[in-house]
């Protein structure tokens, strides 16, 4: 075992699948969010977790994360979500993955290496209703869908948009939403007018699966809420049957050393922590370069045998301190765990700090470990 480590509960990663499928109903897809490593939590296991749950489709925002999902042996339909270079084009068709288009020039790069490969490349139009990313305009949604129907080596098989604000309940945010709602509405009525099929449609982030159930259309994208946090104000303000989701993720390390610090002694780098009393030091063996952010020096704690202890001095590269008070339970080798599980979660430190989950979780690094844990809860129905 490694002292520094990262939990990934399947098991919660499940259950939030389960619950998210109930809440959107058996006759709607869900799309798994690949991206950043799934968030952190390792893209080829979340893959084959979400498929073996029976999940449609997967998506990747890079060529090659779609690759290493190919190289695994992953078969099932993976969406290209960003925008890649012309030179990316023939591991998209070699890898058979589906980009999202939002112009005619990419389209007609895409429709002739395939045509030169003798495949059909199955597409998806991206239509921008607010985000102002990427995407076509609505109004020129319904030609864009022409164009790629007329492509004879590219296959129309979805059409997408993405909400800026779906995660929040605030009156104009909602408004906003509703806005985007009824322009991708719009734009989906010009494209069947056409006499065009959109395929597969989706829209529906994790905020808008909890409070815009008129966005779920075909296919739902939740990341967040797959990996166990629900954002924004959204939390309070949900219309319908609370979604119930756990956080799927703790980092875990472990106590290596332990040290006397005499009153007024001071801790780590720029000396920004000094001992009040005397008291006995704990040293973790996970810093910034880990993921656990330097801006939580002083703001965090550890809970190390069910009792919570705050980090004191800066947090260091690869260390940082605990302050165990002058009387100390602990042990040397203990565990101590950093977030999630016993301790706040990832949503927690990224509020105390002024972030997001989704930063937290992306940033454990790749030498951390990821230690996949499914029997725990595993068929309890809870
Ligand atoms: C990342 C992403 C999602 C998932 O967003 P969450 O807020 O994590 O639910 C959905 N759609 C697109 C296009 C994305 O890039």
């Amino acid at each position: 075992m490694r002292a520094t480590r990262a939990i990934i509960r399947l098991d919660h990663f499940l259950g939030n699948l389960r619950a998210i499928q109930g809440h959107i109903g058996q006759g709607r897809r869900i799309c798994v969010p690949v991206k950043a490593d799934a968030y952190g939590h390792g893209a080829v296991a979340i893959a084959r977790a979400s498929l073996s749950a029976g999940v449609y489709c997967l998506s990747v925002a890079k060529v090659p994360e779609g690759v290493i999902l190919r190289e695994a042996g992953i078969d099932a339909p993976i969406l290209l979500f960003s925008q890649p270079l012309p030179a990316e084009i023939p591991e998209i068709i070699k890898n058979r993955l589906t980009p999202l288009v939002s112009d005619g020039e990419f389209a007609a790069m895409l429709d002739q290496a395939a045509s030169a490969a003798g495949i059909r490349l199955p597409v998806h139009l991206k239509i921008d209703t607010g985000m102002g990313r990427m995407g076509c305009s609505a109004a020129d949604a319904p030609v864009l869908a022409a164009h790629i129907a007329a492509c004879a080596a590219l296959d129309y098989a979805g059409t997408a948009t993405h909400f800026a604000a779906a995660d929040s309940a605030a009156p104009d945010d909602r408004a906003y939403t509703e806005r985007q709602i009824a322009c991708f509405k719009e734009a989906l009525a010009g494209i069947r007018a056409a006499g065009l099929d959109p395929g597969i449609v989706h829209a529906a982030n994790s905020g808008a699966i909890i409070l815009h159930p008129e966005s779920w259309f075909d296919m739902v994208r939740p990341g967040i809420l797959l990996y166990g946090y629900r954002m924004g104000s959204g939390d309070r303000c949900s219309d319908d049957a609370p979604l119930r989701v756990e956080p799927v993720m703790e980092l875990r390390t472990n106590v290596v050393f332990i040290r006397e610090l005499q009153k007024g002694e001071t801790i780590s780098y720029g000396r920004t922590w000094a001992a009040p009393q005397d008291t006995v030091i704990a040293v973790l063996p996970v810093g910034y370069a880990d993921g656990l952010p330097r801006l939580a020096s002083n703001q965090w704690q550890a809970v190390i045998g069910g009792k919570t202890y705050p980090l004191v001095g800066r947090i260091c590269m690869d260390q940082c301190m605990v302050d165990l008070g002058p009387n100390p339970e602990v042990q040397r080798w203990d565990e101590a765990v950093i977030f999630g599980g016993p301790a706040p979660s990832a949503a927690e430190l990224a509020q105390r700090i002024g972030t997001i989950p989704y930063e937290i979780t992306c940033n454990i690094n790749k030498r951390v470990p990821r230690v996949y844990q499914e029997d725990r809860g595993l068929g309890t129905g809870d």
